[in-house]
């Protein structure tokens, strides 16, 4: 959907680009906890307005994400 611009579910084209605060405390964003420690990457969400299907994003911090949980 991120690439495509097009929903996989209903085929609309309106989409929304919803970035993740990784500040807020309900965040989308996925914590690495390291000791004391808790990094958050955020995770972008596309949402369709014509079906409601949603699709998360990790959009940065992979290299991060692969250390933390590989
Ligand atoms: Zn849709």
């Amino acid at each position: 959907m991120k690439n495509t611009r097009c929903c996989p579910k209903c085929g609309s084209t309106h989409l929304l680009r919803i970035p993740d605060d990784a500040h807020r405390y309900l965040a989308n964003s996925i914590p690495m906890t390291t000791g004391a420690w808790v990094k958050r990457v955020p995770v972008t969400r596309y949402v369709c307005t014509g079906c409601g299907y949603v699709e998360n994003w990790v959009e940065g911090g992979m290299e991060a994400l692969k250390r933390h949980f590989q």
